[in-house]
């Protein structure tokens, strides 16, 4: 398929020059290798599960092409692996003693690991997406865990991207929903980025938004369809998670398609919270996160912030000092807790800026409130759309009590500078009052059991 939006899209990164999804695409794999690469030996980084499902594929087409083709770093496929710098390091020592052409075959693991690695060979790599289960393909920057805290790395994205729709079709279910999740949750990042350029604090790159933004309700439109295995339905999904980013990519920033509902994700990713003994998938946990944050963003669109009571939030507006304790007394890692400490004063306002950006959000609120309204579904719909993609929606269903979700509020705001509806609610002073009727009986956490 030559998707026209990727094209375009293509025109605005500056890594990835050749997107190719579609039926049998695993077909141009040398051309592909050929056209961005040149002829040097091709090293495939893979774990046994992903290799099984496209790693020996890819060889043996290459080799049959007359390139040469390895196995180079092949990962257990049990247990599950996880994107630790270790691994990278690992990589990179094995990249180091060849001169080969990486070429990741996997997800969001392997294409991570193999990202950071590459960047720091200095060498360009090849991606074949084995599950439309994240956006990180395209993405700029790899997530990796260093001393069990999640750190953004900067590097480059992959020069190009092969998805076989056949590939994709064959990977578990679990992670095509996981996928829909991830994507699910830019209707809360757009909205979170909205308010942060109302607000003069995040400027919204409009190219960016705009590769992301007027297509989201169409791929997100068919989760029966998606779970019931209709081909349209996920190649939809993989176009919307691709162009997510590749919006990254140009727009230098995860923002495009991270928010709050990120945020929540990464909280309990850090936590290494467990349900049944394994980790739920990235894209469960900001499907999660979504709804999470749709919730609030509910509690607050259903207010007229233009009688804000100024007085009230003043008066409860932390000093740096008790930022800095709490967030401290809140992250028992002490790692974590550092970080949260940083992040957390880094965007921490002193109470006369607060009260000078509270009276500007006061008389932007008519036209921002029908601007986060038209980015917004109500939090009811959105766990509607994830049921129908068989993505989880309770927050026991990936280990998560409700006391420990009303807890990840408080928590997911401190793990990032970022600014998205957490801060606005606990600026407006509206956290807590917000959290006490998400959970009372018939609030939106309450009456999901
Ligand atoms: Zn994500």
């Amino acid at each position: 398929m030559k998707s026209s939006r990727i094209e375009a899209a293509l025109h605005e990164a500056d890594t990835t020059r050749e997107v190719l999804i579609g039926r049998g695409s695993m077909d141009s794999i040398e051309a592909v290798l050929s056209r961005h690469f040149g002829d040097g030996a091709a090293m495939i980084v893979a774990d046994e599960n992903t290799h099984a499902a496209a790693g020996q594929e890819v060889i043996a087409r290459l080799q049959s092409a007359g390139r040469e083709a390895s196995a180079g770093m092949i990962f257990p496929g049990a247990p599950t692996l996880h994107p630790d710098i270790e691994h990278v390091e690992a990589l990179q020592a094995r990249l180091s003693s060849t001169t080969a052409i990486p070429v990741a075959v996997g997800s969001e693991t392997i294409n991570d690991l193999t990202k950071l690695a590459a960047h720091r060979c200095g060498r360009p790599y090849l991606i074949v997406a084995t599950a439309a289960s994240m956006d990180g393909y395209t993405a700029f920057a790899a997530a990796i865990t260093h001393q069990g805290v999640k750190m953004i790395d900067d590097c480059a994205a992959p020069r190009a991207l092969v998805a076989d729709l056949d590939v994709l079709a064959r990977a578990p279910a679990a992670m095509t929903a996981a996928g829909y999740g991830d994507l699910l949750g830019k209707v809360v990042a757009g909205a979170d980025w909205m308010l942060a350029d109302a607000l003069g604090i995040e400027a919204l790159d409009l190219r960016a938004w705009s590769l992301v933004g007027p297509y989201l309700r169409e791929w997100t439109g068919n989760p029966g369809g998606l779970a019931g295995g209709d081909p349209q339905a996920l190649e939809s999904l993989i176009e919307g998670l691709v162009m997510s980013g590749l919006a990254m990519q140009a727009a230098r920033s995860s923002r495009p398609a991270s928010g709050s509902e990120h945020l929540f994700s990464h909280l309990w990713e850090m936590q290494g919270v467990t349900h049944d003994g394994q980790s739920a998938s990235h894209g469960f946990k900001v499907g999660l996160g979504t709804l999470a944050a749709a919730a609030l963003f509910d509690g607050i669109l259903a207010r007229d912030l233009t009688h804000l009571d100024l007085k009230k939030a003043l008066g409860g507006w932390p000093s740096r000092a008790t930022v800095e304790r709490e967030a401290l007394a809140a992250h028992p890692d002490p790692v974590q807790a550092v970080h949260a400490v940083e992040n957390s004063l880094a965007k921490h306002v002193e109470a006369g800026e607060l009260a000078s950006r509270l009276s500007r959000l006061a008389r932007l609120w008519p036209d921002l409130r029908e601007r986060l309204q038209s980015q917004l579904l109500p939090a009811q719909e959105l766990r509607r759309l994830l049921a129908q993609a068989a993505c989880p929606t309770t927050p026991e269903a990936i280990g998560v009590s409700r006391a420990a979700l009303r807890r990840s509020y408080l928590l997911s705001r401190q793990i990032r500078s970022r600014y998205t509806v957490l801060d606005l609610a606990a600026e407006c002073g509206l956290m807590q009052e917000g959290l006490e009727s998400l959970f009372s009986p018939g609030g939106f956490w309450h009456a999901v059991d």
